[in-house]
């Protein structure tokens, strides 16, 4: 198991791409936080964790919130005795709002999806310090290295402010043994499927992947379990696409 005995929080971890690395985690060995505003869906996926065999405690957070986060580390190094790994997954979509020009916006996406990701190093890595070590890993996006014209340039700023923290965090936290990088997700079902309705707005979107084709959520877990786990050792300030090709053109 790619993460026997390691404790890890995810945020957002209750919905989407959250909860399938907090069950992906969960089933490589990991005691899994699941921190996140919605409790019910929260508790669902601490459920389906529990029923599964594994471990995990839902923990209400909202990571705009600096005292929550506080409150969050401790609960979890109160009931797990340590803190080994953090996803910053947590966020908010720039495509649902609709005027661009809005800075209620701005701040907004810059609060939720990238403040909050300042907050959760503070708060995660002098627990990891004294574990020895951890590995950090910042969803971004492919919206945090290339503009589009369906989002609010917020959502850009917060993304792109996730992807060089990151390598900023990385480079001052490296001779500690705490390794931090991003994934950056293209296309995903929960936007695909909840936002971008319209088919034809749809079928442009899928015109700019390569592949062809939306990705999986499990296909992103997989990509953040591997530089959460020790197979990714000597990876640090890495920005893995996860995108089905849509920046390498
Ligand atoms: P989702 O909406 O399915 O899930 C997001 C989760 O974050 C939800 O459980 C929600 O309750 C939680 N959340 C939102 N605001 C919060 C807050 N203030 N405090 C705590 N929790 C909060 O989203 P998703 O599509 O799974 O996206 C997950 C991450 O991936 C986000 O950071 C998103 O920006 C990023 N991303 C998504 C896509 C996509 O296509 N869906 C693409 C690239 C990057």
């Amino acid at each position: 198991m790619r993460l026997e005995g390691k404790v890890a929080i995810v945020t957002g971890g209750a919905h989407g791409m959250g909860a399938a690395e907090a069950k992906l985690f969960a089933r490589e060995g990991a005691r899994v936080v699941i921190a996140d505003i919605r409790e019910e869906d929260g508790r669902r996926v601490e459920a389906e964790i529990a029923e599964a065999g594994g471990e995990a405690m839902f923990v209400q957070l909202n990571v705009a919130d600096e005292t929550a986060w506080e409150s969050a580390v401790q609960q979890t190094v109160a009931r797990f005795g340590r803190l080994d790994v953090l996803v910053n997954n947590a966020g908010i979509s720039g495509s649902r709002e609709t005027d661009f020009r809005s800075t209620d916006a701005w701040d907004r996406l810059m609060s939720i999806n990238a403040r909050s990701v300042f907050l959760g190093m503070k708060y995660a890595i002098p627990e990891m310090q004294k574990a020895g070590g951890g590995a950090i890993v910042n969803i971004s996006s492919i919206s945090g290295i290339v503009g589009q014209d369906y989002v609010h340039p917020g959502y850009n700023a917060s993304k792109g402010a996730v992807r060089i923290v990151t390598k900023a965090a990385a480079v001052q936290h490296a001779r500690e043994g705490i390794r931090v990088n991003s994934v950056h997700p293209g296309m995903m079902p929960p936007m695909l499927g909840s936002e971008n309705r319209d088919p034809a707005q749809r079928q442009a979107s899928l015109a700019n992947v390569p592949m062809g084709r939306p990705g999986e959520v499990d296909e992103v877990a997989n990509a953040v379990l591997f530089l959460a786990s020790d197979a990714a050792s000597y990876i640090t300030g890495a920005e893995l696409v996860v995108d089905g090709g849509f920046t390498a053109r």
